[in-house]
């Protein structure tokens, strides 16, 4: 299916410890990414911080797309989708408990990653069903009863992330999605707005303390055109387009490791892209193709 492979020009330190920044923006379209060409206009400052460290752009308006893959374009079956890396058995918001290991999970069992340096910051209490079929109880799991404001969520990332070494981070906001639903235009390019702002507050932080952080930075589904803005779901199949930022601090002093990826992508691929950071340069040898 995926005959068409896109050279990537992956840039990872050969053995230097990796710290990744998982971001998800809930349901922020590609038209309002930083990305699309009337988009950046909410993004002056991530768009500044991206000079010379993208690493990665995929949108309807880079080389590389990417879309949803799982079915119902709703949030919790595309969270589970994203952390086990392929569609689950998940086909609403109330689904319960992911059935399958995710990556934080392999992150843990065959990776070594003590469960101490793993932290999941999320606004909606159902993030916690989606990224850990055995650890949730280990790692550090933040989230509310239901939902909270980006802005406790984002604080509350702001105090933990200098507080231990995370090897990855995992913040999960939602106002975007909220605001949308209500159909509040303003309220929904407020939301992207602000977290043009926390993102990058978050990237200063982080490279405050060090300098090996990567950031991923995307949206569990889109949103339909025109007057379906407000809307997605499998009855809306423009909310399958997604766009995607990968991000690092010293991408130019990485030496250069050619990765082959399907294009078009799908948020199948983000798994094998982050567990990639966790795996030593022998065992990433033997993996040169993510399909
Ligand atoms: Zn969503
Ligand atoms: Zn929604």
């Amino acid at each position: 299916m995926f005959s068409i492979l896109f050279t990537w020009l992956f840039a990872t330190p050969a053995y230097a410890s990796q710290n990744v920044v998982l971001i998800t923006l809930d349901g922020v379209r590609h038209q309002e990414s930083p990305l699309s060409p009337s988009g950046k206009l909410c993004w002056p400052r991530l768009r500044q911080a991206l000079t010379n460290q993208t690493v990665l752009e995929a949108s309807p308006y880079s080389q590389m797309q990417i879309s949803a893959s799982n079915a119902e374009l709703i949030s919790l079956p595309a969270y589970q989708n994203i952390f086990v890396g392929h569609p689950t058995t998940c086909l609403t918001n109330q689904c319960g408990q992911v059935q399958e290991s995710t990556f934080i999970d392999a992150l843990i069992d065959k990776l070594t990653i003590q469960p101490s340096g793993i932290a999941i910051v999320a606004s909606w209490s159902e993030i916690a069903k989606a990224v850990s079929k055995r650890y949730a109880e280990l790692i550090t799991l933040d989230v509310p009863t239901d939902v909270r404001s980006d802005q406790d969520s984002v604080a509350r990332a702001k105090t933990l992330i200098g507080t231990h070494d995370y090897r990855f981070f995992y913040l999960s906001l939602n106002d975007s999605d909220e605001r949308a639903h209500l159909g509040d235009w303003p309220g929904y390019l407020q939301a992207i707005q602000n977290y043009d702002r926390w993102i990058t507050d978050i990237m200063t932080l982080a490279r405050g303390l060090g300098p090996n952080w990567t950031f991923f930075i995307t949206t569990d589904h889109g949103r339909g055109d025109g007057k379906r803005w407000t809307d997605h779901g499998a009855e809306v199949p423009e909310s399958a387009d997604l766009w995607l930022i990968v991000t690092s601090f010293k991408p130019d002093t990485y030496w250069q490791w050619p990765i082959s990826i399907a294009k078009p992508m799908t948020h199948d691929h983000l798994r094998p892209m982050i567990e990639f950071f966790f795996k030593s340069t022998d065992q990433n040898q033997n993996k040169r193709t993510i399909l």
